[in-house]
């Protein structure tokens, strides 16, 4: 079974999303679980601290790397082998590559920040890699957190019905996925295009390819270098 941790002030976030519709029916079938740890618990003091102020001065709080290693501590022993990821807006942009590898293993130990971010020192004393969802900040780790794990628990065998073809949808050829249609034929004076009415699947891969290339090519120029650069390696 996969299995996640995450370390997280706000336990009473989760499941969330994670709880309903794929995702909740994969843990009720035992094809992955969910463990938050309350970061609270491991606070120093009566009032159970878990941040400072920043040393050297400035705004907000610091969470306490003393705090963080007493909680990934409980949540993983040292031989674990689940990679304990750091949800960081100064992270490693997360990508579907890192997705697979990491759905494909044993589970992962998630620690999600909260104030002003954490201790520098909690990364190298516990093998925390940063990992980021992307260029923009969230008040918290927590919804960094359950982006990764959707997207990881879709991936586990199993959790999708109808398992499309790897190679089809948006991300795993390196190409973002072609225009959908479905019912009715006529929306708005818009009609579905008559090539995928035609019933001639050749035609349809081919229109399907091109329009997935059209769409990258304008919308993702560096998904569009770095897939042009991946098929001419291959082709040479
Ligand atoms: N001062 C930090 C931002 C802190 S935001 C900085 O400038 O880098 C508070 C917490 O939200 C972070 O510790 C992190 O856990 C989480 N977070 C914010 N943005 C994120 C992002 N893009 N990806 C993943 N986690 C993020």
């Amino acid at each position: 079974m996969f299995a996640a941790s995450v370390i997280t002030l706000f336990p009473q976030m989760f499941p969330g999303p994670l709880g309903a519709s794929l995702a909740g029916r994969a843990a009720e079938d035992g094809v992955w679980s969910l463990q938050a740890v309350d970061l609270r618990q491991f606070g120093v003091g009566k009032h159970k601290r878990v941040d400072d102020t920043p040393a050297g001065g400035g705004p907000g709080m610091v969470m306490r790397a003393d705090v963080l290693a007493a909680a990934v501590d409980a949540a993983a022993t040292p031989d674990d082998p689940r990679p304990r990821l750091l949800m960081s807006a100064r992270g490693v942009p997360a990508d579907q590559a890192m997705i697979r590898q990491w759905a494909a293993g044993p589970g992962v130990v998630i620690v999600c920040g909260r104030f002003e971010g954490v201790d520098e020192r909690i990364v190298a004393a516990r093998r925390l890699e940063e990992v980021s969802i992307g260029d923009f900040v969230l008040s918290g780790g927590e919804p960094a957190a359950i982006a990764l794990l959707d997207a990881m628990v879709r991936l586990l065998p199993g959790v999708m019905g109808n398992e499309r073809s790897a190679g089809e949808e948006s991300h795993e050829a390196g190409l973002l996925e072609y225009p959908q249609y479905t019912a009715p034929a006529q929306f708005e004076g818009e009609a579905v295009p008559d090539v995928l009415r035609s019933g001639d699947h050749g035609r349809i891969n081919a229109w399907r390819r091109e329009r997935a290339e059209q769409l990258t090519r304008r919308r993702r120029p560096d998904l569009w270098a770095k897939f042009r650069g991946a098929s001419g390696e291959k082709e040479s």
